[in-house]
């Protein structure tokens, strides 16, 4: 057993409880999706790709009133350390389902009726919380793909380390702590789109979770904000 926390209260890569993992984000970086962003958050590499709004296929699956959204996250063989098996596996079509009704509440898709806004994940390197550092690069692929949104999605999970309430939950906190609770937040509507708890909290220390979280989501939306601002916001138009 890794000892997951110090007597200092330094977790075991040297963060403090409410400290986040460095993030770098960048926007614009596939010239062939209409839209993208490049997360890394900790040792987490994620790809966002977004294609649309464009006709669907298969027909049947298009919307007369509104333009539809799909999203797949997948996991490159290469991104952890026992070689992952190519083919979809459960775990990311559950993740792939819980990515997009995160991104639903904040896109508006009812000016494009019958098509769809693709997004596609790439984890070229996984550490725990790639749901989360997924949703982070896709938000902001959407916003660089141009299609219109009520606000950003921000994520970041929170959970319970040895017996404390800790920001940014890494793989190792994952796999030996006791909560793992990632939360996607719209910042400025001020409203949750995603919520998972695995892991078992008391009251008290859900409702100190809940709050840690959205504490790290608003300062993941202020690295989102100036990752945008980086790409549209300087002379040199890429
Ligand atoms: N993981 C792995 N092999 C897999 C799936 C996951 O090693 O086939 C690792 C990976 O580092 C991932 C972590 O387990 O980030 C936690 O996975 P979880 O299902 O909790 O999702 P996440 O925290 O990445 O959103």
């Amino acid at each position: 057993m890794t000892q997951l926390m110090n007597e200092n209260g330094i977790r075991c890569d040297g963060r403090r409880v409410d400290q986040l993992r460095n993030i770098s984000i960048k926007v614009g970086v596939l010239k062939n999706a209409d839209g993208s962003a490049y997360i890394e958050f900790g040792k987490n590499k994620i790809l966002a790709g977004v294609f649309g709004p464009r006709d669907v296929h298969p027909k049947h699956m298009a919307n007369q009133d509104s333009g539809i959204l799909r999203c797949r996250y997948h996991m490159s063989p290469f991104s952890v350390t026992e070689r992952k098996n190519p083919a979809p596996s459960r775990r990311e079509i559950e993740i792939s389902k819980v990515i997009k009704e995160a991104l639903l509440p904040a896109v508006i898709l009812k000016d494009f009726p019958r098509t769809v806004v693709d997004v596609f994940i790439e984890v070229l390197q996984a550490d725990g919380g790639t749901r989360c550092a997924a949703l982070d690069a896709a938000s902001i692929a959407l916003v660089d793909a141009g299609i219109p949104m009520r606000d950003l999605v921000s994520a970041c999970a929170a959970g319970k380390v040895a017996d404390q309430i800790v920001l940014d939950i890494n793989n190792e906190e994952d796999q030996e702590g006791q909560a793992d609770m990632p939360i996607a937040y719209m910042p400025n509507l001020g409203k949750i789109t995603l919520m998972q708890l695995d892991g078992i909290l008391s009251p008290s220390e859900y409702k100190k979770c809940v709050q840690t979280g959205i504490n790290g989501c608003k300062l993941v939306y202020e690295m989102q904000r100036k990752a945008l601002m980086d790409k549209y916001f300087t002379n040199e138009i890429q």
